[in-house]
């Protein structure tokens, strides 16, 4: 598979990507190695990695606790002192091998760490491959509310072997699915037909289908890496889909979703706003609806939980002047930016979602 080029950077695919990373780390000469991983990655993914890679720098290897909960600032103090007690200096670089949490947030520590050192991503789940680790997005949760702190600063490549989706459960693989499906959603109805029939998918396949998420990722990211405009589009199914996901999260009594989960949600609501808003057409968001339920289950919300999730909207980044901003759907392939949806539609919404 060709490598595909990001601003400033290029993301590398299964056999390609160590003969680029041995390239790029003697001509780089590091002073050391950091290799980030969480519990599971360690155990899972780092002696597949460590039995790629070929290099005289030395490497020390850092974990953090795995989930979404560590996704946070505590996390981030615990490995940047110890970054200083193993003498990391500016000519350091951090490999980050993990999902989205180890992405973000090893992305975000060597952004910041002594005013920035380089970092790589060798995302290993599905989603963290099709999307967190492209586009040089960083950063931490704040409390329960996602990703309120960071920065965007590039990696100095990517790397993607697809070969750590074996050891990857069903349930984080269909996490990624969702935002692969919203990949379609936003840029390709040829696209979306071809992720919603995984049946017969051979690895090959795969391979292609997570490709192509990382083409369109990468075209949209190119063209507006400081998200001005047109990379708002990549939060279509997320303005809801972040809420539900931080809501869920502060409610023991309620099971939380997975990130991709969530936005599966957040993009059956944000397809029924489209219906009623901006004329997406009936058809397609009946299927659309019929093909999330049938992947994902359906996750059972009341009133009081519509309210309480819509109060979390207010905490979106993508918030200005006050007003929750949505993308919106004129139909596939057609998204638009900056919507405004009143509380009643989004509660119609919810409605539709149940019924
Ligand atoms: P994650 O990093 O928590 O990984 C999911 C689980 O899978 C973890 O328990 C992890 O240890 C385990 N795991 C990872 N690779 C494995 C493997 N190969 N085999 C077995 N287990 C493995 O979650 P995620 O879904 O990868 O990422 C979600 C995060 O990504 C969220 O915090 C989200 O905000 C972020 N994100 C960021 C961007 C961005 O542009 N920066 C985009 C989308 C999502």
């Amino acid at each position: 598979m060709n490598s595909i080029q990001a601003a400033n950077y290029f993301v590398h695919f299964n056999t390609n990507c160590y003969t680029n990373l041995h390239e790029h780390l003697e001509s780089a000469n590091y002073s050391k190695i950091f290799i980030l991983v969480d519990e599971h990655t360690h155990a899972q993914c780092l002696p597949y990695f460590m039995g790629n890679l070929q290099t005289e720098t030395p490497i020390e290897v850092i974990e953090i606790l795995a989930g979404e909960i560590h996704k946070n600032i505590e996390t981030c103090t615990g490995v940047w002192n110890v970054l200083s007690e193993l003498n990391a200096d500016r000519k350091s670089l951090i490999i980050n091998v993990g999902g989205g949490v180890v992405t973000d947030l090893g992305g975000f520590v060597a952004s910041t760490f002594k005013r920035g050192v380089s970092y790589i991503n060798v995302p290993t789940t599905l989603l963290a491959m099709v999307d967190a680790s492209v586009g040089g997005k960083t950063g931490v949760d704040l409390g329960t509310l996602k990703n309120q702190i960071g920065v965007i600063n590039i990696p100095e490549m990517v790397l993607i072997d697809t070969s750590f989706l074996t050891t990857l459960p069903a349930n984080e693989m269909r996490s990624g699915l969702a935002e692969m499906l919203k990949h379609g959603l936003i840029h390709d109805e040829a696209y979306w037909k071809k992720m919603i029939d995984l049946s017969n998918a051979t690895t090959d396949d795969l391979d292609g289908l997570i490709y192509k998420s990382v083409e369109i990722k990468n075209n949209v990211v190119t063209e507006d890496p400081k998200e001005h405009g047109l990379r708002k589009i990549l939060n279509f199914g997320h303005t809801l889909g972040h809420a539900i996901e931080s809501y869920l999260l502060t409610h023991e009594t309620k099971a939380s979703l997975l990130h991709g989960e969530a936005i599966a949600v957040g993009m059956v609501l944000a397809c029924y706003i489209s219906n009623k808003q901006e004329g997406f057409p009936s058809e397609k968001l009946s299927e659309i609806k019929q093909v999330i339920l049938d992947m994902y289950g359906k996750v059972e919300f009341n009133t009081s939980d519509y309210e309480s999730i819509i109060d979390l909207m207010k905490y979106d980044k993508k918030n200005s002047h006050g007003n929750i901003n949505f993308v919106l759907l004129k139909d596939i392939g057609s998204p638009v930016l900056d919507k405004i949806v009143d509380n009643k539609t989004i509660i119609d919404a919810f409605q539709f979602y149940n019924s």
